[in-house]
């Protein structure tokens, strides 16, 4: 680190406290994280083979028998494969949670740092077309970043040769799917997304659509769907967690 850097870091340190969002400990100096301890990495469940070939949920326990996926069962992808880089419970779900409702920019570099060990799922994204799953303008104004478009830059600047596009617009405002089961949420996408105008994907190329969590599958089908429309034929899609 250059002496500027380093006064950077401190100044930036003095703005922020160290603590482990996890643990609430303080960050060793010799973690690869700036907002993660060891103990809060340890924390974090990152999703190793085997898993699931569409969402990335791994195959552990009694899962293992069967090698049904429970969150694929009654999903009908319109993407190929899909990876996830971490579950949503315990410490993932607070990165999750951080990164989209508590302006969590300041943890990007904490998840480049967790990508950088990963290197199966790095290899998944290498060579593709990042493609970000787009927030409707006025979600965007209100939330002021797309957490989705932050997570691809993330990847891209991780995964050789990948590289972000910004495809697909939201034409449609959706209602929040928190509460909608799956049935419901299929429905509330239905439409919601298009190519951006002007914009057009090839069919040679790879795409991976990235958002930031996989729940039902709902939003991502929708997108694949759009992009489908948009030319593109090989489509995956990579999440920062199963949720
Ligand atoms: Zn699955």
């Amino acid at each position: 680190m250059t002496v500027l850097a380093k006064i950077a870091r401190s100044g930036l340190d003095l703005l922020y406290p160290r603590d482990c969002l996890v643990t609430g400990e303080p960050v060793e100096d010799d973690s690869p994280c700036r907002y993660l301890s060891h103990r809060g990495i340890k924390d974090v469940f990152l999703v190793k083979e085997p898993c699931c070939p569409t969402c990335g949920f791994p195959f552990f326990g009694e899962l293992l028998a069967s090698r049904v996926c429970p969150h694929c069962r009654e999903l009908e992808p319109a993407f190929r494969h899909g990876r996830t880089l971490m579950l949503a419970r315990d410490a993932g779900r607070t990165i999750v949670h951080e990164l989209k409702y508590h302006q969590g920019r300041y943890l990007l570099p904490d998840i480049r740092a967790l990508l950088r060990g990963e290197t199966v799922f790095c290899e998944y994204l290498a060579h593709t077309v990042l493609v970000p799953v787009p927030l409707h303008a006025r979600r965007l104004r209100e939330r002021g970043f797309n957490q989705s478009l932050l997570l691809a830059k993330a990847f891209a600047a991780e995964a050789n040769g990948a590289r972000v596009e910004e495809l697909l617009q939201r034409v449609r405002d959706t209602q929040t799917q928190t509460r909608l089961n799956r049935k419901q949420r299929e429905e509330n996408m239905r439409g919601a997304f298009a190519m951006k105008n002007g914009k057009v994907a090839e069919p040679q190329k790879r795409y991976v659509l990235v958002d930031d969590v996989f729940t039902t599958g709902a939003t991502l089908n929708a997108c694949a769907r759009a992009l489908r429309r948009g030319g593109a034929e090989r489509i995956d899609v990579a999440t920062l967690a199963h949720g």
